[in-house]
């Protein structure tokens, strides 16, 4: 199904997942079949074909959606994009180094933690590699 706001195809997510980040007086329109929009220039956060929950509806901070630190990756262990680029600025080289130096992508948590339903590393892998490929970059100047 595809966002009627910004035409992103949604992410089909858990009934339970968009109860636990949505505030309380929303959960009615909460139904069976709801999708994320994962366009980090729309509002919307979750939707289903007669209802949008936009980003003022939904209690916590959605990675995608947020451009002002805490940006957060990982839900379960509770790591932010913050926490990426100092670990990487501490020598991290690599994902694995990243994810031993954090704790980023070892939780079990995600399908309730993380707004989108599944792992940090499978739903913005490019996030972290961003990081680790600025780095690189600046070091080679
Ligand atoms: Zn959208």
């Amino acid at each position: 199904m595809v966002c009627k706001h910004c035409g992103s195809q949604g992410i089909p997510v858990d009934r339970i997942t968009v109860i636990v980040h949505t505030k309380e007086e929303h959960w009615h329109e909460v139904g069976d079949d709801m999708y994320f929009c994962p366009s980090p220039e729309c509002d919307v956060v979750y939707f289903n074909d007669e209802v949008c929950l936009l980003k003022e509806h939904v209690k916590s901070r959605v990675t995608l959606k947020e451009r002002e630190h805490p940006i957060p990756l990982c839900y379960c262990k509770g790591v932010t994009l913050k926490d990426v680029e100092n670990a990487v600025r501490n020598g991290a080289n690599t994902l694995e180094d990243v994810r031993r130096a954090t704790g980023l992508a070892t939780g079990r948590e995600c399908r309730i933690a993380n707004p989108m339903g599944r792992c940090c590393l499978t739903a913005y892998p490019s996030l972290v590699k961003e990081v680790l490929n600025r780095h690189k970059e600046a070091q080679n100047l």
